[in-house]
């Protein structure tokens, strides 16, 4: 049988890398021609031909309909359609309510969670007054506890057990039985992309999206599995005796992470390790930015503009404002109200004293995220998928207007030639490479500015 649809899948997005592993394509598939597998070469959980029906491809093309990552990449992108500086400043964080600086009123939670615990708050508050029957979230995969999948969770214990953020890949395809089948009302915690997989597919397959309530988290881009393995090599650990894993620890802004490891010999008793600690040194630092700050990030993160979960009810990141940040140790959050019900909740909570949040502009949320809500919005760390020219217009007035959020062009060229160090077989000496770099590039820029320093100086 000829299958030019399923061809064409293959073709355009998982052979392209753009597959985001969401499982949808899998799930649908009345054929059951595609699975989803972990590639140990990319580190991540991508399509594959399934082998239990070679061939048996009907092209009926459900695969092409509920593809995410297809939708983008023939999507334009949408312009703010005007210079009015408030409404452009609204295009960039999409559709809300109100924007909020909070955190959870439990100091222990505030401190015990990834930013200031306000997405575990929520999701236990939709539990317990019985908003929902339970949360679909990612937790740790019981066979493999370094990578994490799609879980029901609806114990609150459970929902503090998943806190914290995870920066590696995650196998999301375990969410489409979850959604479907249950039939009451749901709570859905993810990213923006996992996020936007979820409503397309909802709509496609005409399935009720009121009884989801979404929680989404800010995202700037999630790592190849890779990038942890390689930490816990640099460990001697190997990373299928890794029974637990805390990507952020220590207080806001979590500078270190943390690894519990089995130990044979010990009664049992699970061993605590850090991988890697940000603020021990420079080489540590480079470390962390090797692994998480865009070497490793797939090619469907390069080109995703949405960094606010903009499909979600309630969007949540780091409030990584130098005034909350210098003197904040238990973590704070940047939350975005998109929906009534969002919006209602959040206000709820904090009359019942569970957080606390006050009033914040929507400039904060575009200040908090440094250059990477303004480079993914303007297409510019992965320009190949989006149309140039339409979004060049808009970058020309953002560099004029907020050239410290703006990234240039040699940004972009410096975040694309180090992501192709993630190719590298011996990650060690890609990270090697990466820190000759970064050194280079910074003993060069102090020798021009000294030289420019004593030319002025020799002038006056
Ligand atoms: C890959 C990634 C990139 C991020 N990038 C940014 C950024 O650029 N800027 C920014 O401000 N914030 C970013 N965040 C969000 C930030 O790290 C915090 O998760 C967010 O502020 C919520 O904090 P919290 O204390 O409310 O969360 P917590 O109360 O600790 O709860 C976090 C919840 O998110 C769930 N979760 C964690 N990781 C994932 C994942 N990979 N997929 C699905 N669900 C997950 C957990 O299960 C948990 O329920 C990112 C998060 C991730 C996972």
């Amino acid at each position: 049988m000829t299958s030019t649809k399923l061809d064409r899948l293959f073709r355009e997005i998982v052979h392209a890398n753009l597959c985001e592993g969401c499982g949808a394509c899998a799930y649908f598939c009345p054929d059951n021609c595609i699975r989803i597998n972990f590639q140990a070469k990319s580190g991540l959980f991508n399509a594959e031909l399934s082998k239990r029906n070679p061939g048996g491809c009907s092209d009926c093309g459900t695969c092409l309909q509920v593809c995410p990552a297809l939708t983008k990449k023939y999507s334009k992108p949408r312009l703010p359609g005007t210079h009015e500086i408030d409404q452009v400043f609204d295009w960039f964080i999409e559709p809300h309510k109100h924007v909020y600086l909070g955190y959870a009123s439990d100091r222990q939670r505030r401190y015990q969670c990834a930013s200031g615990g306000l997405a575990t708050s929520i999701l236990t508050e939709l539990v317990v007054s019985k908003q929902v029957d339970g949360i679909v979230m990612i937790s740790p995969d019981p066979n493999q506890p370094i990578r994490h999948r799609i879980d029901l969770v609806q114990a609150p214990n459970n929902i503090l057990n998943n806190r914290g953020s995870v920066y590696c890949h995650v196998d999301f395809s375990g969410v489409w039985p979850l959604i479907e089948r249950h039939e009451g009302k749901l709570a859905l915690m993810g990213l923006p992309c996992q996020l936007s997989a979820v409503k397309q597919v909802m709509r496609v397959r005409n399935l009720d999206a009121a009884r989801l309530f979404k929680i989404g988290l800010f995202c700037g881009g999630t790592s190849s599995n890779k990038a942890m393995d390689y930490l816990c090599r640099r460990k001697n650990i190997d990373p299928d005796l890794v029974t637990a894993i805390r990507y952020r620890s220590g207080g806001w802004p979590g500078r270190k992470i943390t690894a519990w490891v089995a130990k044979e010999n010990d009664g049992g008793n699970d061993q605590p390790v850090v991988l890697l600690d940000r603020s021990a040194s420079i080489l540590q630092s480079g470390l962390y930015s090797f692994c998480f700050s865009g070497s490793h990030y797939p090619d469907f993160c390069k080109v995703c503009a949405d960094q606010t979960a903009t499909s979600a009810d309630i969007s949540l990141g780091d409030a990584w404002l130098p005034e909350i940040s210098s003197n904040d140790n238990l973590g704070t959050n940047i939350i975005i109200s998109r929906t009534d019900r969002g919006e209602k909740l959040l206000k709820e909570m904090h009359a019942a004293g569970i957080v606390e949040i006050q009033e914040a502009t929507v400039a904060a949320v575009i200040r908090s995220q440094g250059d990477s809500l303004v480079g993914r919005k303007l297409g510019r760390w992965g320009r190949h998928i989006r149309k140039r020219s339409e979004l060049d217009k808009e970058a020309a007035f953002f560099k004029d207007i907020i050239p410290q959020h703006f990234p240039g062009t040699w940004k972009c060229i410096e975040r694309r030639m180090l992501q192709k160090l993630a190719e590298i077989k011996y990650q060690g000496f890609a990270f090697f490479c990466f820190m000759v770099y970064r050194v280079g590039v910074t003993l060069m820029m102090r020798a021009v500015h000294t030289a420019l320093k004593s030319v002025t100086k020799g002038r006056t």
